[in-house]
């Protein structure tokens, strides 16, 4: 199932044709802007011509929705946690009025505080979501990063403690991306390390978890913890592991979406680079 991040300029449905007019049938979208805190909210209008616009396409078949960049469900400040838990629970909330499934989220910052005291207002967030939005069957899908900084979720670890401490077990689901896991230290360039690296996912994390990817090449170098996409095939990790993904059996059912730059030109060829690859 491969898709691309798309605009929803213009309105929400405007990414179903977006997508469509891609070759995606899975796309990814914003649904606040990701630097702002305030954004306009949706009217039941808009809602339903999105979910009518999505009814019709015969083409997209999966939507996901990726969290604003600004929330920190990991933060030691108290105001800034309860701000990212307040615009969290809306994204939920309105995710699943949408009619969607997945919420892809980054794990956020310890911002200085240390791993372990970031990962405990990570998994206390994390509850705290998940108790508020129980009536809703909305996944929330931890992406593993890149590291930079004093990101957490560079190490699969990260996710799998996440997942122990949960009290919703059954809500939570990881995105892989393949430009940070990289950036990360985890190799992809070879056969051998494709499967050395879902060898260790699956032992750490559990493939069944696995419910989206998302394909960027890396600018970045191997193991800089520095998060920087590059179109398919022209970044450090190389094509390799795109044509060992593209045609795993195990994700045939998992959404593949790129987030590679200059979307508007560019994400055609890069899909048609992905399309392919497939044998
Ligand atoms: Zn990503
Ligand atoms: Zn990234």
């Amino acid at each position: 199932m491969l898709g691309a991040h798309v605009s929803i300029s213009g309105g929400l449905h405007n990414s179903i044709s977006n997508g469509e007019k891609f070759g995606c049938s899975a796309i990814q979208i914003f649904v606040k802007n990701p630097n702002r805190w305030q954004s306009k909210s949706f009217t039941q209008e808009e809602i339903d011509r999105f979910c009518q616009a999505w009814t019709s396409s015969d083409q997209i078949k999966e939507v996901i929705v990726h969290d604003i960049h600004l929330t920190n469900l990991a933060s030691p400040k108290p105001d800034i946690l309860e701000k990212s838990r307040q615009h969290f629970q809306a994204q939920i909330d309105l995710v699943c009025q949408l009619g969607i499934k997945y919420l892809v989220k980054h794990l956020g910052s310890h911002t200085g505080a240390g791993e372990p005291a970031g990962l405990e207002n990570l998994s206390q967030s994390l509850d705290f979501l998940l108790e508020a939005t129980q009536q809703t069957d909305v996944m929330l899908l931890l992406e593993t990063t890149a590291g930079q900084g004093a990101n957490l979720g560079y190490v699969f670890e990260h996710i799998r403690q996440m997942i122990d401490d949960s009290k919703y077990p059954e809500r939570l689901g990881v995105c892989f991306d393949t430009c940070h896991v990289f950036a990360a230290g985890y190799d992809l360039r070879t056969e051998d390390d494709y499967q050395r690296t879902f060898d260790r996912f699956d032992q750490v994390v559990g493939l069944d978890r696995l419910r989206a990817f998302h394909l960027n090449d890396a600018k970045s170098e191997f193991n800089s913890r520095v998060d920087r996409h590059e179109h398919i095939g022209q970044g450090n990790i190389g094509i390799t592991p795109f044509q060992l993904l593209v045609n795993d059996p195990r994700f045939s059912a998992v959404p593949m979406i790129i987030e590679t730059p200059q979307m508007d030109e560019m994400h055609g060829q890069n899909l048609q680079v992905l399309q392919e690859l497939r044998r």
